[in-house]
């Protein structure tokens, strides 16, 4: 058996075209979204990252501004930066583009930024909002993950799900959204410290459903998978000119009942929900205006 291919694109586009007529809508009120983008730095691997948020505002009518901050910025500096974005009724949503210098840490940065305008769902506020059950902005490539599970439309309620990786912006949060009574997965969270005892390949055998997100080149051998389960692989690593995701692709999927591809997989509908958490900020704004 071979496994049915959850292509991201279909899923991607639908969610475009929702995002555009609500961006459609709010303007016919008057109502302008801005996204302000936060570079500390030239980092020129994100350079291509900040073309292509320039290219998917754009294409569903969002304002881009990107404000480029000197490497040498302070984290005191960063912070009443930040700290103006929230107060300035102009910009609706901030995205603090990765990597930072070395002196500002990253998980305190994200801090800073207001839930209301927090699109990449990284302050703790976002993040605890789905350990409370009553998500809003929730990470886009976490989300992403869940909604192409949801989207085979098995029963996840029960099952054994198990998440490899526990980042603050794809394994925590996916791992908070399988646990919630909404879907009500039985989770399991793998790590390094996990990995170091060798005990990846039998929490894999034992998971319906898999979401990979530890940044490994084919880290998860495809002899590994349980047969019939649903493979969600986030991963994305440059191995030469392709990228390979952190799944065997071609042995699980003779094993796996449904399983995503790398890239075209968890990549494409990841930037559609990060537009359409640019759009549900707006509206929250609105809400509490
Ligand atoms: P990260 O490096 O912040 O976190 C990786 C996590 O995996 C860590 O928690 C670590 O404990 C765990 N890990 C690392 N090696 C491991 C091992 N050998 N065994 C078990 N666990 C291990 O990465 P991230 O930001 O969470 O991203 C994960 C992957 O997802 C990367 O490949 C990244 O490129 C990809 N990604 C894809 C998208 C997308 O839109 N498709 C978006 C963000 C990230």
């Amino acid at each position: 058996m071979s496994a049915k291919i959850l292509e991201g694109k279909p899923i991607a586009d639908k969610i475009k075209e929702e995002v555009k007529t609500g961006v459609e809508e709010l303007k016919s009120k008057g109502v302008s979204i801005t996204l302000a983008a936060v570079q500390v730095g030239e980092d020129p691997a994100s350079r291509a990252y900040i073309r292509s948020q320039r290219r998917r505002c754009e294409e569903v009518g969002i304002n881009y501004k990107l404000h480029q901050l000197p490497e040498t910025t302070s984290p005191d500096e960063l912070r009443e930066f930040i700290e103006r974005l929230n107060r300035d009724e102009a910009v609706t949503g901030i995205i603090l583009q990765m990597p930072l210098p070395k002196q500002i840490n990253p998980n305190e940065a994200f801090c800073w930024i207001d839930e209301l305008k927090d699109v990449e769902g990284v302050s703790p506020a976002s993040i605890g909002r789905i350990a409370f059950d009553m998500p809003r902005l929730v990470p886009p490539t976490a989300m992403a993950a869940i909604t192409l599970l949801e989207s085979t439309g098995e029963e996840i309620s029960g099952k054994e799900a198990v998440v490899i990786g526990r980042s603050t912006i794809v394994g925590k949060p996916a791992a908070l959204l399988l646990l919630q009574r909404k879907l009500s997965a039985t989770v399991t969270v793998c790590h390094t410290g996990t990995f170091k005892r060798g005990k990846i390949e039998e929490h894999v055998g034992r998971a319906e459903i898999l979401v990979v997100a530890a940044g490994r080149a084919e880290l998860i051998k495809g002899e590994w998978i349980r047969p019939g389960a649903i493979v969600i692989d986030v991963g994305m690593n440059r191995v030469g000119k392709k990228f390979v995701g952190d799944v065997e692709f071609e042995t699980a999927k003779e094993r796996a009942a449904y399983i995503t591809p790398v890239p075209g997989g968890v990549g494409p509908v990841t930037t559609s929900i990060l537009m359409r958490n640019v759009l549900e900020a707006a509206r929250w704004q609105m809400e509490l205006a």
